[in-house]
């Protein structure tokens, strides 16, 4: 795999460890990237199709995410295979057989991802006690039901309005993936007298040119339903394209915007919040096209900040006293920058990335 040191530079990864323990059927994959700020965080993602290649991406994208949100933390990752819905009692028996294998892995500090969850994590620290996205019983502070993501989105898009010629106030926002982050941030909009003009899940969408209720669409999903079967609902989920809003923030997949779709899209900024929701093509047509993209390592960062602040032993109240403060300072940064530079904010935010982690490696004994 490291033969022709295809994911090797001077950053990293100070560590890679594959685990393969037959007897245990334990094979996983450990990245530890860029450790200059301090330990790594990054998260423990099962899957079947999980691979060492995905793990030295994700790792090297933890290390921008938490360097341009400005956390004393580096980047890391693990993948685990497996079927994460396994039996309960299988998956306790190999994530903790995989904690007690990362457990002399200081510098990396276990997070949850895709197919595990804060019980896993709660596994992960019996063995090593070092993990976040702990149960609250543990001392975990519950990102996804605080909305952790959701409300740093929403104090990024707040800034971004001295970029642009949104105004929150009366904003007609549109969010496909009314899921964790999606919700919450539409919740934080509104509470900043945005309008949700339009909702989507992986069932259909809702739409309202006068305004949705953000409560009763939380409820009414809540409750075991979808968008498609809330009044006025339909199965179009696709249809999120097309509504005339100001601010689009997709909140669900990777890949929704290529270059086929963009053209479809009316609004004049775009707030990512899901991962890579748009092709380098697509992102590239809607700079031209002169809308603002926030990207998403940047806006998206109020997960691992809530991580951060849960691992060095604070709050709620603490975790989202940071995340406005952190995202409202990098975001006016990596604005700021982009406009001095003629960049794109994707661009600018890596640059301020990469400046972080260097002058962080200058100040460790490094090469
Ligand atoms: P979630 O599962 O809670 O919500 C996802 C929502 O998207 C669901 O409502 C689902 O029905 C909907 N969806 C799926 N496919 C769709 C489609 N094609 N069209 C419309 N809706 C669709 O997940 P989440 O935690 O809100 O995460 C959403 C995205 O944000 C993911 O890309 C995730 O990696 C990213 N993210 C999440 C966090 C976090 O704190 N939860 C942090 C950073 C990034």
């Amino acid at each position: 795999m490291l033969s022709d040191f295809r994911f090797l530079d001077e950053a990293g990864p100070a560590k890679v460890v594959q685990i393969h323990e037959p007897a245990a059927g334990l094979k996983a994959f450990v990245v530890i990237d860029n450790v200059a700020a301090g330990p790594s965080i990054g998260g423990l993602r099962m899957g079947l199709e999980v691979s060492a290649e995905e793990c030295f991406r994700l790792a090297r994208a933890m290390t921008f995410k938490n360097a341009v949100a400005g956390l004393p933390h580096g980047g890391g990752k693990s993948v685990l295979v497996g079927d994460p819905g396994m039996a309960d009692a299988e998956k306790e028996r190999l994530i903790r057989a995989f904690a007690c294998a990362a457990r002399d892995l200081k510098d990396y500090i276990v997070g949850p991802d895709m197919g595990t969850n804060e019980r896993c994590m709660a596994w992960v620290h019996d063995e090593i006690g070092r993990a976040v996205g702990l149960p609250a019983v543990l001392g975990g502070i519950p990102l996804d039901e605080i909305g952790a993501t959701g409300f740093g989105l929403a104090t990024a898009i707040d800034v971004a309005q001295e970029f642009c010629d949104v105004r929150l106030d009366g904003a007609r926002i549109a969010v496909q993936g009314f899921g964790a982050v999606g919700k919450h941030a539409a919740r934080f909009l509104v509470e900043k007298d945005a309008i949700l003009v339009a909702a989507s899940d992986s069932h259909g969408m809702v739409a309202n040119a006068d305004g949705l209720d953000v409560q009763a669409l939380i409820d009414h999903k809540a409750g075991g339903e979808n968008l498609a079967s809330f009044p006025g609902g339909s199965g179009e989920r696709d249809a999120i394209l097309d509504v005339d809003c100001d601010i689009w923030i997709p909140a669900a997949r990777p890949d929704v915007l290529t270059e086929d779709n963009v053209g479809r899209l009316k609004a004049r900024m775009v707030a990512q919040g899901a991962n890579i929701p748009a092709t380098p093509g697509a992102e590239s047509a809607l700079h031209q096209r002169g809308v603002l993209v926030l990207p998403d390592f940047a806006a998206n960062a109020g997960g691992v900040i809530c991580a951060s602040v849960e691992h060095h032993g604070g709050n709620c109240t603490l975790a989202m006293q940071s995340i406005e403060e952190k995202l409202t300072d990098n975001t006016r940064t990596v604005l700021q920058h982009a406009r001095d530079a003629g960049t794109p904010p994707r661009q600018a935010a890596l640059e301020i990335a990469e400046a972080r982690v260097r002058e962080a490696m200058a100040l460790r004994r490094w090469g």
